[in-house]
């Protein structure tokens, strides 16, 4: 087995390269501090995530966002100003817009220059001697100051054993922002898709859930609707895109499918935000969890939350 390596100090360690991540280490950087984000994925962006298929690619979370908030936007100048945009479809939201190279490029700019360390699966949280520890299978990293973005849930299992007080507050935060679980769905259409009005479909009967057309005509992506997603959580994906391709069969028989592929998201979006930019404790110093379960369960909500977040430790400096 190789040995675990130890990542150089920093200033502030964050776990998750999401959006509410990126969004604090950009702000951080800009003001000086040292940044070492940690993401257990292969890639940046966590919800905002694109799938790469054969000759085209499906954004199998947030397919579109609002940039609305001028203090995000004045963050992410420099990197928007490389994306191009298209508004979303309208049906889906019309204060939205959309990448038409995948919404995975959004993050992917955000993080450039960024010291982001992917396929780090942290497993533990700790405070040791006036620093924030960060342990995975393979790394080791410190810091002073520590941003949590994960869900809060997994954000509490990384507590759980050092400190179960901290573990409980964010497992009962957890609860009162009640996250609700998604199945999505890709669907490559034989030799052409159902026409959809506005590239997005309700489906009727309550069947899955919604279809949005992205740029390649036979692809569809499905997101089940909750009812479905909580009956369903548990089967395999197997299960999963049986189900869709059925229901689809059964409502367009005209049409053939060459394939459907599921993914599950565990904790898609949050129904009640916490209403607080970041969490903190004033027992728990420089320790703060930021992401879409403070302000909204949105892209500019996490972003907001994390740039907050950011600003709140830039405020308070360090004790040297
Ligand atoms: C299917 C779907 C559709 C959506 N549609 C829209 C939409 O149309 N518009 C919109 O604005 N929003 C939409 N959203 C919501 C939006 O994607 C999220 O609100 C936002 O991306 C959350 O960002 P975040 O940084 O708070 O969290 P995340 O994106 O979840 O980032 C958290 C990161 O933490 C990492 N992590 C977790 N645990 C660990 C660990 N132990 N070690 C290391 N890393 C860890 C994860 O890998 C992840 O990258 C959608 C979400 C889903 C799932």
């Amino acid at each position: 087995m190789s040995p675990i390596a130890n990542l150089a100090d920093a200033d502030v360690l964050i776990i998750g390269a999401g959006i509410a991540g990126l969004t604090a280490a950009r702000a951080l950087e800009a003001a000086g501090f040292s940044v070492h984000v940690l993401d257990k994925g292969r890639g940046v962006g966590g919800r905002v995530a694109t799938r790469r298929l054969e000759n085209t690619f499906a954004d199998h979370g947030a397919p579109c966002f609002r940039l609305d908030d001028p203090e995000v936007l004045s963050l992410w100048q420099e990197p928007l100003s490389r994306l191009a945009f298209l508004p979303a479809p309208l049906a889906l939201d019309p204060r939205a817009y959309r990448c038409p190279e995948g919404a995975h490029r959004l993050p992917k700019v955000l993080a450039s220059n960024l010291k982001i360390h992917l396929s780090v699966p942290v497993q533990s949280l700790t405070y040791q001697g006036n620093f924030w520890c960060a342990e995975s299978p393979e790394l080791r990293a410190k810091a002073r100051a520590l941003i949590v973005t994960a869900p809060l849930p997994q954000a509490a299992a990384l507590f759980a054993p050092s400190d179960s007080d901290l573990a409980q507050r964010l497992e009962a935060h957890a609860r009162t922002v009640c996250y609700r679980p998604q199945w999505t769905f890709f669907v490559d259409w034989k030799d052409g898709a159902p026409a959809l009005p506005n590239g997005v479909f309700d489906f009727a009967e309550g069947a899955l859930g919604l279809a949005i057309v992205q740029t390649n005509p036979l692809l569809w992506i499905v997101h089940a609707s909750v009812a479905w997603t909580c009956e369903h959580l548990e089967e395999e994906a197997a299960f999963a895109s049986q189900a869709c391709h059925s229901a689809l069969q059964k409502r367009y028989p005209e049409y053939h499918m060459r394939s459907v592929h599921a993914h599950r998201w565990r904790y898609a979006r949050t129904e009640q935000p916490v209403a607080d930019a970041f969490l903190a404790w004033s027992d728990r110093p420089q320790l703060l969890f930021a992401g879409d379960f403070c302000l909204a369960s949105s892209v500019m909500g996490a972003a907001r939350s994390g740039l907050a977040a950011a600003r709140a430790l830039i405020r308070q400096g360090f004790p040297t």
